[in-house]
C-alpha cells in the first residue's frame, strides 16, 4: 500500500457507501456553494469539446455522407479478403477464427515477427510505468466525463479500475505508485479538458466496435476510448483515440479503422476522429471516403497477412522503434542495433506500449 494512502479495500467501502468513485473529500475540500475547491486536480482552460464542435462546424458535411455510402462496396472488399483467408485457414485448421483485434493489426504493420511473438504470449509480464500511464490517463478521462473533477488521481484510478474488476491493475498501480509517487498526477491535471461534454452528447468510454467478416471466421476489433455523439443523438458522430505517449504517424491509421468499423457498425461514419495527447491541441480528422479506403486496404492485407502466419508461413522481420518492446528483442537477428530489449520494453515515457488489461481481443 502507498503510504499515507487508503488501502484498496479502503476505498471500494467508501464507493459503496457514497456511491462515488474514489474517497469521500476530507472537510476542507466541500465547496461552497459559488466556489471550485483548489484541491480538484486540473484547471480547466479551454474546454475540448468546444474546439471539437468548433471543428464540426467548418466540416463539410457532404464527406461523411459520401463516406457512409462507400461503406458497402468497402464491406464487401474486405469480405472477400476475409472469405479467402477463411479457406485458408479450413486447410489446416477447419473452422477456426481468425482475429485481427485492432493491437494485432498495429502490430502486423511494424514487424510481423512482432505480431507473432506477442501472440505466443499474450501474456507478456506486467505492464511498465509507460503502460500504466496509459491505462490511468483513459480512467481520468472517464472520471471526468461521467462523475466530475478528480480530487485524489491514485485513490480515484484505484476505485475505477476496481469497479472494473481489474484487481491486478490495482496491485500494477499501487506497486508503481510506490516506487514513483503522483506517477500519473500530471495525467490526471490533463484529462480535465473533458470536463463539460454535455448529456446530450452522451460520451461513452471504451466501448467496442466489431466487424464479423465472413459468416463470422474473422473478426476484427477495437475499443474506442471516446465516442461523442453519433447515431440517436442528433450530433454529429466524434471518436476520439486517447494517448499518453507521443504522436506517432500509427496513430493515424488507429482512429482510421475506428471510422471504419463504426461506419460498419452503426450504418453512419463518424463526422471526426480525434486523436488527443496530453498538454496537445486535438488532431482532428475528417472522416471522408479517402480515410475509409485506406483503413479498409490495410485491415484486408492485414487480414491475409495474419492468416499465411497462423497456418506457418515464416514471418518477415522489419526493424524499427518497435523493437524496444518486442518480446523476442534478446534473441532476433534483425533487432534493430540501437535496441536495449527491456522486460516489457516501456523505458522510455515517450511510448506507450499498447496495453489494457482485460481483454484486448473483443468480440466472440
Ligand atoms: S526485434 Fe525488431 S525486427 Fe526483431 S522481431 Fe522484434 S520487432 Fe521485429
Amino acid at each position: 500500500m502507498v503510504s499515507g494512502e487508503m488501502a484498496v479495500g479502503e476505498v471500494l467501502v467508501s464507493s459503496l457507501t457514497n456511491g462515488r468513485l474514489g474517497p469521500d473529500p476530507a472537510p476542507h475540500d466541500a465547496v461552497p456553494v459559488g466556489c471550485e475547491t483548489p484541491r480538484v486536480h486540473g484547471e480547466v482552460s479551454g474546454s475540448l469539446f468546444d474546439d471539437l464542435v468548433a471543428e464540426l462546424e467548418v466540416l463539410d458535411p457532404t464527406l461523411a455522407g459520401s463516406a457512409t455510402q462507400a461503406l458497402s462496396d468497402l464491406r464487401e472488399q474486405v469480405e472477400e479478403q476475409a472469405s479467402a483467408a477463411a479457406a485458408l485457414l479450413d486447410g489446416h485448421d477447419e473452422g477456426a477464427v481468425l482475429r485481427v483485434p485492432k493491437g494485432r493489426l498495429a502490430d502486423l504493420q511494424q514487424c510481423e515477427r512482432l505480431a507473432v511473438a506477442r501472440h505466443a504470449r499474450p501474456d507478456g509480464g506486467p505492464p511498465g510505468v509507460a503502460a500504466l500511464r496509459g491505462v490511468a490517463l483513459d480512467r481520468f478521462v472517464l472520471l471526468e466525463l461521467t462523475q466530475g473533477p478528480i480530487v485524489d488521481p491514485l485513490e480515484e484510478l484505484l476505485s475505477v479500475l476496481d469497479v472494473q474488476g481489474e484487481l491486478e491493475t490495482c496491485d500494477q498501480v499501487v506497486a508503481a505508485a510506490s516506487a514513483e509517487p503522483g506517477f500519473a498526477d500530471d495525467l490526471a491535471g490533463a484529462a480535465a479538458v473533458w470536463r463539460g461534454v454535455p448529456k446530450s452528447w452522451w460520451p461513452r468510454v471504451q466501448s467496442p466496435a466489431v466487424a464479423q467478416l465472413a459468416d463470422g471466421r474473422v473478426v476484427c476489433s477495437g475499443k474506442l476510448d471516446v465516442e461523442l455523439g453519433g447515431v440517436l443523438t442528433g450530433h454529429p458522430g466524434v471518436v476520439v483515440e486517447v494517448k499518453s505517449g507521443a504522436p506517432r504517424p500509427a496513430h493515424v491509421e488507429e482512429v482510421a479503422l475506428y471510422a471504419l468499423l463504426v461506419g460498419w457498425r452503426d450504418g453512419v461514419v463518424p463526422s471526426l476522429v480525434v486523436r488527443w495527447y496530453p498538454d496537445h491541441p486535438a488532431a482532428c480528422l475528417p472522416v471522408d471516403a479517402g480515410l475509409l479506403v485506406s483503413a479498409a486496404t490495410r485491415l484486408g492485407d492485414a487480414i491475409g497477412q495474419w492468416a499465411q502466419l497462423i497456418v506457418g508461413r515464416r514471418p518477415g522481420e522489419t526493424p524499427g522503434p518497435w523493437c524496444r518492446w518486442c518480446p523476442d528483442a534478446a534473441v532476433c537477428p534483425s533487432a534493430a542495433a540501437t535496441v536495449e530489449p527491456t522486460r516489457d520494453g516501456a523505458e522510455d515515457p515517450g511510448d506507450e506500449v499498447e496495453w489494457e488489461p482485460p481483454v484486448d481481443e473483443v468480440g466472440p
